[in-house]
């Protein structure tokens, strides 16, 4: 006989999070475990050696995974520090900016530089639609003495996870011929979604080691062309440890990163950039766009009769690494915390769409960037599907068998009526 103690039952409605967690949010992104290992080592001779040699190659790869042929800047820092770094070297005070925003982070980089000292023109596409080169086109057009000097858009804002056309944009400035610099921020989309920063004609490229490159947070990347590096020339808003000109000439090995090199980080990268070369990053993103899509049909099963939503409606816009999901309010919050108390699985939270509309109750993200594979997604999918059936949130049914088909490349259930 089965006393309570050991009741099975009983232990069923207790915490089933005691397992490997797991962490679906737009990063940082999960780690592999061959990048925790590379770092578990001494510290190294900063000088020569082991660590100089690979910071060498990982200078190259970087490079070569942008498609960039100038020069790449490694700054201990977040990607906050990469928005720093990137207006630092280009701008003086009272210089203006034109800042696309289609999210949050559009718009952070923008008030950086405010804060910084430049005049900031804002172009805010709102929180569910992508640039409207158009509107670009009109921007630069009107301005007739050339006074901006930079335009920043962000490849996918991966607050209300909206992707851009980043040769689009491009284009809308080559129509206007504009002289400014176009400065994008793929903090979120490096490693997850094409870019091709030579053939896009993109100057100057953010990227940070805690998303598509899984390695901690801690790096981040700048990828320069020439016309940058003319700008940069005469930027004021220049000082040493973000001048980028300093590290890219320096003689001294750790002069490269103002100081002290981020000596276990370059170890993790390298194994990072390892797997992703085994891979190869056509893969890479291929991959990305599976997963993306299986996401997509739990979520479109989800929406039906329910009032589960995706932010950005039009598929051709929705970002490969993220995708942000809206519920009715205060079911979001209920979700995430069901699901990482209850089931150890951590989704993204949600970012104000609109800056500080207090909104973030009704809005879930989750992360499908870097180091991922069917067992791991689909677990995130089928426990968002528990926690939504525990809670008695409204959704459509299905949403497992629909993100298996497509990973199946089946076609989608619905369609076979
Ligand atoms: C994550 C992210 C940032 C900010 O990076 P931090 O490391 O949090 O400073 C900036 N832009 C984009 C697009 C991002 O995804």
């Amino acid at each position: 006989m089965i006393t309570d103690a050991i009741d099975p039952l009983q232990d069923s409605i207790m915490s089933l999070a005691y397992g490997r967690d797991h962490l679906a949010i737009p990063g940082p992104s999960v780690i592999p475990e061959r990048v925790l290992r590379a770092m578990h080592r001494p510290a190294p001779n900063i000088y020569a050696g082991d660590l100089v040699d690979i910071t060498e190659t990982i200078f190259q790869d970087l490079g070569s995974l942008a498609r960039c042929s100038g020069d790449t800047v490694i700054y201990i820092g977040n990607g906050h520090a990469a928005w720093e770094a990137s207006l630092s070297n280009t701008l003086s005070r009272g210089d203006k900016l034109l800042g696309l925003a289609t999210g949050r982070f559009g718009l952070g980089w923008a008030q950086a530089a405010e804060a910084m000292g430049a005049e900031v023109q804002m172009l805010d596409f709102g929180a569910g639609k992508p640039v409207d080169p158009g509107q670009v086109e009109a921007a630069l057009r009107a301005d007739t003495e050339h006074r901006i000097k930079v335009v920043t858009t962000v490849q996918t804002d991966t607050g209300t996870s909206v992707t851009n056309d980043i040769p689009a944009i491009r284009a809308a400035i080559d129509a206007a011929q504009h002289p400014a610099l176009f400065m994008v921020d793929c903090i979120a989309s490096f490693a997850c979604e094409p870019f091709d920063m030579d053939a896009w004609g993109v100057d100057v490229m953010l990227a940070a080691s805690q998303k598509g490159l899984m390695t901690p947070p801690g790096l981040a990347f700048l990828f320069i062309n020439d016309k940058a590096h003319e700008v940069s020339q005469s930027a004021n808003l220049k000082t040493p440890y973000w001048d980028w000109h300093s590290r890219i000439t320096a003689s001294v090995f750790p002069m490269k990163f103002g100081g002290t090199p981020p000596t276990h980080h370059l170890f993790g990268l390298r194994e990072a950039l390892n797997i992703l070369q085994e891979e190869g990053i056509e893969n890479t993103w291929q991959r990305h766009r599976s997963l993306a899509s299986c996401v997509w049909a739990a979520v479109d099963a989800w929406a039906s009769g329910s009032h589960i939503s995706f932010n950005v409606s039009d598929p051709a816009h929705r970002s490969p690494a993220v995708t942000t999901i809206k519920t009715a309010d205060g079911e979001a919050s209920a979700l995430r915390e069901w699901c990482e108390t209850e089931a150890g699985l951590t989704l993204g939270v949600g970012l104000d769409l609109v800056p500080a509309d207090g909104g973030t109750h009704n809005l879930f993200r989750i992360g499908h960037m870097g180091h991922l594979n069917p067992p791991m997604l689909l677990g995130t999918l089928a426990t968002t599907d528990v926690g939504l059936k525990a809670l008695g949130i409204a959704h459509g049914s299905g949403a497992l068998e629909s993100a298996c088909r497509v990973l199946a490349n089946l076609p989608a259930a619905t369609d076979l009526q």
